[in-house]
């Protein structure tokens, strides 16, 4: 003889709405290379030069990991788009 005591729990799910908070993105911002840059590229791990005869541009891009800063890097706009630009169209 078998009681059978199973007692269903329903849980119920609780849909509060997310607090409104700022989502941090990564992004990107496309700058002049400044004379004594000490910068290096992400991709090609080379040193971003300043180069005063040419208007040198670099991508720079502050990394956010789970809505927090993490890291700024810096790309060659070359390398930038051969990687994919993975912090979206640089803008600056
Ligand atoms: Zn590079």
């Amino acid at each position: 003889m078998a009681t059978d005591t199973t007692t269903s729990s329903s849980s119920s799910p609780t849909n509060a709405p997310a607090p409104t908070r700022k989502q941090w993105k990564s992004r990107a911002v496309s700058r002049t290379v400044d004379a004594g840059n000490s910068a290096y590229c992400a991709v090609c791990d080379e040193l971003i030069k300043f180069r005063a005869r040419i208007r040198a541009e670099q991508i720079i891009c502050n990394v956010y990991v789970k809505n927090r800063w993490d890291r700024v890097e810096h790309y060659h706009p070359a390398c930038y788009e051969e990687a994919g630009t993975p912090y979206g169209e640089p803008n600056g």
